[in-house]
Order: C-alpha cells, then sequence, then structure tokens
C-alpha cells in the first residue's frame, strides 16, 4: 500500500483492508484445494459422488471472490461492510454446502468449523463476537434439526464410507467445538489488536514529530494535532476550543459564520471540568445535563452519540518549583509523577503553598508555569464500539501529551512576537513597529483614496523634570503620559514610542481636523490632570506639544507626513509649548 494512502486512512480502516486482501487469497487457496481434493477423494477412494453441486458451488464461491477483490481495489473506505458481506456470504455458502452434502454427516462441516476460525481472526474484535453466535447458533441447529428427523436433506455420498459414519455423533459436539474454537480466535484477534494499536500508536508519534518539527505557529501545531487524532482515533469530527485566558472561557470561533460560542470556566461541566483536571472525559450525549454540554453538541458536533472531550497543555521547560521553593523540596507533584497531571495529588504543592481543595486548584491551574492549559480537543466517538474506546482514548492522549513541548514552543515564539513589537517601558507599540504600520497605511491610503492623520507628541521640559526628580520617577511619568494618550484614542487609532519622550499617533480614516480635535484633546487631558511632583516644572504643570500632519495634504510619502508633524512640533515649541499646531496652516508658518 502506498504511504500517502495509509496516512489517509483511520487506523481501522488500513487495519480491515489488511486483513480482507488476506480473506481473498484464503478464498482463493481454499477454491483450489476443494476442487483438487473433490478430484483426488474421486480417483484415489473411488467415491461416486455427483460433481455439480461442487462446481456450482465453486464457482460461486469465485464470482464473488473477484467482485470483492476489484471493489476491495477501487473502493476508498467502508471495509468494514465489505468485510461482513464477504463473511456473511461465506457462512451461507458453507451452510448451503453442509445441507446440501449431508447436513450434520457433512465433511464440509469441519471446514465449516475451520472457516469459523480464519473469519474470527479476519473480522474486527467485535464482530468476531457477534458471528460467535452465529457460527454456534448454525452447526447446533443443524445437528439439532436432524436429530429430530426435520432437517431432509439430499446425500452427495451415496456410498457413505465408514468414516463418515459416526459424523453425526461427531457433529453434534460441533457446537461446543466451534465455540472452543472462536474463544482462540478472539483470544488471537484481541492480542494482534493490542499489538497492532501500539504500533499504529508509535507510527503516529513518530508522524506527529516529523510534522511538529517545521510547525512553530501555534495554529498549524493544533491543525497538526488534530490530523493526527483524526488518524488515531478514527474519530468523523474534530473540533478544537482554545481557551481565552482574557475571557477566562473557552471561545469556539466559527470562522465561516462568524458564530462564537464561550464557555465560562466558572461554569462546571464536561469541558471546563477536562480543560482544568487535564484528563480526559467521555460523554454520552443522552445524559447531558448542562447546557453548555447541550449547546457545543447540538451546535458543532452534528448531534453524536458520544464523544470524547481531550484536553491539550503547553509544557513548560519551566520548572517552578526551583523559584517558589515547594516546602517539601520534592518539586512539583505533577512533574515528579509520570503522566504529569497534579489533579489527582493530594496536597499537591503549587507556588509554595499546599492546595488543599478543588476549587484552589482550578485557580492556579490556568497558571501553571508548566503545564498550562490551552484549549480541549472534541471528538465524536458515534462509531466506536465501548472496548475500543478506552483504548483509542488512551492513545490519544499520549499523542496530546507529546504534542505538549511543541504547543509551548509555539507559544513562546507568539511571546516573542508580541513582545518585539513593544516598547518595554510603556508597554505600546515600539519604533520599529509603528513605522511599519505607517507605512502599510500609507499605502493603503494611496490605493483606496483614504486619509489619514499623523500627531508627534513630545513632551514639554522632559529634561527638566528628569533633572528635578530623577530617571526613575521620568520613567514613571512616561508610563502614565502614555497611557493617558491610549485612554483618549478610538479602538482604530496606535500610539507608538518614537524616541526618548516622543510619540507618534497614527489615526486612519481622519483628516487633519480630527487630527487636530483628538490632539487637543490629549493636550487638555496632560494639562488637566495632576502629575506628581510636576508643580516644580517651569509651566508649574505637566504639558505636552503636538505636531499634526495628514495624508495626503502634507506629504505623499511616511518619510514626508513625519516630517510635516516634526516641523510642526519645532514651531510649537518655540511659540510657548503646551499647545497644537497643524502642518502647512498659518499659524504653523513662523
Ligand atoms: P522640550 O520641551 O524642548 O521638549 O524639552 P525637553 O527637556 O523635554 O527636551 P529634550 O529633548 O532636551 O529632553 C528629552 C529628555 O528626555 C532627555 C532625557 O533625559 C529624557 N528621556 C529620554 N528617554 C527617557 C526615558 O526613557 N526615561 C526617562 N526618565 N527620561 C528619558
Ligand atoms: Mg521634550
Ligand atoms: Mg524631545
Amino acid at each position: 500500500m502506498e504511504l500517502s494512502e495509509m496516512a489517509k486512512m483511520t487506523y481501522e480502516q488500513s487495519e480491515i483492508k489488511e486483513r480482507l486482501q488476506w480473506l481473498i487469497k484464503l478464498r482463493w487457496a481454499g477454491c483450489v484445494g476443494v476442487l483438487v481434493g473433490t478430484h483426488i477423494v474421486r480417483e484415489i477412494a473411488g467415491l461416486t459422488f455427483p460433481l455439480i453441486p461442487v462446481y456450482l458451488i465453486l464457482g460461486l464461491v469465485a464470482i464473488y471472490n473477484a467482485y470483492f477483490q476489484v471493489k476491495l481495489k477501487v473502493a476508498a473506505k467502508d471495509f468494514h461492510k465489505s468485510a461482513i458481506e464477504q463473511i456473511s456470504l461465506d457462512f451461507l455458502i458453507l451452510a448451503g454446502a453442509i445441507y446440501f452434502s449431508g447436513g450434520c454427516d457433512s465433511p464440509f462441516l469441519y471446514y465449516y468449523l475451520f472457516h469459523i476460525v480464519i473469519s474470527g481472526i479476519l473480522l474486527p474484535r467485535v464482530w468476531t463476537y457477534r458471528f460467535a453466535v452465529l457460527a454456534i447458533v448454525l452447526p447446533t441447529s443443524i445437528v439439532g434439526l436432524k436429530h429430530f428427523g426435520i432437517l431432509p436433506h439430499f446425500a452427495i455420498f451415496r456410498n457413505e464410507p465408514l468414516l463418515f459414519s459416526d459424523l453425526s455423533v461427531m457433529a453434534a459436539y460441533g457446537g461446543v467445538f466451534a465455540s472452543t474454537l472462536l474463544l482462540t480466535a478472539y483470544f488471537v484477534t484481541y492480542l494482534s489488536d493490542k499489538l497492532y494499536k501500539k504500533q499504529e500508536e508509535i507510527r503516529r508519534l513518530y508522524i506527529l514529530s516529523e510534522k511538529l518539527r517545521s510547525s512553530i505557529v501555534i495554529s498549524d501545531v493544533i491543525e497538526t494535532v488534530k490530523e493526527e487524532l483524526q488518524a488515531l482515533s478514527g474519530s468523523a469530527r474534530i473540533i478544537y476550543i482554545p481557551l481565552n485566558k482574557s475571557k477566562l472561557a473557552l471561545v469556539y470561533t466559527d470562522t465561516t459564520s462568524e458564530h462564537e460560542l464561550t464557555i465560562p470556566l466558572a461554569d462546571r461541566n464536561a469541558f471546563t471540568d477536562t480543560l482544568l483536571s487535564c484528563e480526559a472525559h467521555i460523554l454520552e450525549t443522552r445524559v447531558i445535563s448542562s447546557e453548555y454540554e447541550d449547546k457545543v453538541i447540538k451546535s458543532l458536533m452534528d448531534n453524536p452519540k458520544e464523544i470524547a472531550v481531550l484536553p491539550v497543555r503547553a509544557a513548560f521547560t519551566t520548572k517552578c518549583y526551583e523559584f517558589f521553593h515547594c516546602p517539601d523540596d520534592t518539586g512539583c507533584a505533577a512533574y515528579g509523577s509520570e503522566d504529569r497531571r497534579c489533579w489527582h495529588i493530594s496536597g499537591t504543592h503549587c507556588h509554595g503553598r499546599i492546595m488543599r481543595n478543588v476549587t484552589e486548584k482550578l485557580k492556579e491551574c490556568l497558571d501553571c508555569d508548566m503545564f498550562a492549559p490551552v484549549g480541549i480537543f472534541v471528538l465524536d466517538m458515534t462509531r466506536k464500539s465501548k472496548l475500543e474506546l478506552r483504548i483509542d482514548i488512551d492513545a490519544c492522549m499520549r499523542l496530546l501529551d507529546a504534542a505538549s513541548l511543541a504547543v509551548s514552543n509555539a507559544k513562546l515564539y507568539e511571546k516573542t512576537l508580541e513582545l518585539s513589537e513593544i516598547d518595554g517601558l510603556t508597554l505600546i507599540k515600539n519604533r520599529r513597529t509603528l513605522l511599519k504600520q505607517l507605512g502599510a497605511e500609507t499605502q493603503r491610503a494611496h490605493r483606496y483614496k483614504k486619509t489619514f492623520g499623523l500627531l508627534m507628541l513630545d513632551i514639554d521640559h522632559f529634561k527638566h523634570y528628569n533633572d528635578t526628580n530623577g530617571h526613575p520617577q521620568g520613567d514613571i511619568l512616561l508610563k502614565m503620559i502614555a497611557d493617558m494618550i491610549s485612554e483618549n484614542l478610538r479602538d482604530t487609532d496606535t500610539v507608538g514610542r518614537y524616541g526618548g519622550e516622543e510619540f507618534i499617533i497614527l489615526l486612519p480614516e481622519s483628516d487633519k481636523e480630527e487630527a487636530i480635535s483628538i490632539a487637543e484633546r490629549i493636550r487638555k487631558a496632560v494639562d488637566n490632570y495632576k502629575f506628581p511632583r510636576a508643580e516644580t516644572q517651569p509651566n508649574g504643570k505637566m504639558t505636552v506639544s503636538v505636531g499634526v500632519s495628514s495624508y495626503p495634504d502634507d506629504g505623499d510619502a511616511w518619510e514626508k507626513i513625519i516630517r510635516s508633524a516634526d516641523d510642526a512640533l519645532y514651531v510649537a515649541k518655540n511659540t510657548g509649548r503646551n499647545r497644537v499646531i497643524a502642518a502647512n496652516r498659518p499659524e504653523a508658518l513662523i
């Protein structure tokens, strides 16, 4: 089988396909064996029996075998159905052969019993179980009917040799014999199933690690994990619901319909429980009690019978106990445990405290330095049998644990990107990011024939403030003014630190008049606020000066826009400070 084809099939599909290939091969071998055996028996043992029914049966078997062989090559999925069809037909043909060739006296009965074992091994485990019933019922009912003289049949063997005279007695034990064989088949299948699952799990873990090596963005990591979960679990539908830390909720956003579903962490249900306990949950949808469970199942999962909820965590390499000095010196209980889940360990230490109750743990879980929860996967497990479900969920959890380091790397990368864009002191955008945004805004305004405004703001006599109150106090003031600017802007506006105590404010979709009024609003806000220790300033208070420019009035390139605002600011400084001056206006031309 092609590797790419294998990758697309679920574990169950590829397993059944492989078994079906074996079944077809065995059936061809069986046909040839019966054909040769019949002739040998006729020639060597000298038995006389009609060949027509034998050819008829073999012809029938050959036709459906060829049909299924072609179908298996073409069909992409649903091998399960095909396996059941084929084995049912085999049973029917064999039952027919037994009936016409002597009922429970027939030597075919033994082929039939052998067939049960082969079918048992080739079928998925649960189906072996179901076929057991059929396999035991059929021979025993033949024996029973024969015993009571109800079953009429044609004997193919005319001169029945001695060898077959005791067959009816032996056939009477057929049911017991079949069930013993079947039990063997069941265990063989059980063991091979287990082995196969483990092998598949290791293969998927390998594929996952290969794929994750090239994923650094969190959405890519999640998408990769989702694909692998799908392949491993065979679930028809999987959704991912990320944790939104600022909303303290699980938030699912459907990108196609803009539909948003918020599950607050305060609400105790299978989803929030899964996230906070880092444990998988299986949910039968008919026993739903929570409003949110109902919503997720109805609106997102298309009414499945059973769902599995699995947590995703970021495994940070920080050993938090090294920072928080846990009292028992053994460190975090979760870090030491094999599956790294602290939830069930009583008296777990976290941040140096012993957490005795669930509520305390829930609070700490969100900020866990080592295993911060990231979100949950919800898997539709409708077509799974109970037996297989648990094994699959355990395998999926191991897959998610293996992916957790990649999740943490992606989160660190996200954080690094974020930090590289902001100014460490004022926590607003830094110069590089702001200029990049200004360049993009200029292009956008040019293409769509829009305007935008730009403010350059400088604190008045800031050197004096620093000299009088010290640099640390100057830093506090800088941050206060940055916050004050942000508070006076709209969501779409951006403020950035241009230099030491100079700020640039970008006002998309604003003309010069609007830009002037926003500048005036900020200037007044600063003017009216009583900043600490500002009374020693030359004006007796803290003030700012602002230069205003706009696109396209003051230039068609971003450099020109900045230059115009800077020139206007220069005028504001030279005409007494604490004022707003707009570029290329009469007041700026002095
Ligand atoms: P003007 O009204 O003409 O703008 O006077 P000014 O004193 O504000 O002008 P100048 O540009 O000469 O001084 C800027 C001062 O800003 C100099 C420097 O000490 C201070 N400064 C620049 N960056 C920082 C910073 O990050 N923290 C602190 N505390 N001060 C800073
Ligand atoms: Mg200044
Ligand atoms: Mg300055």
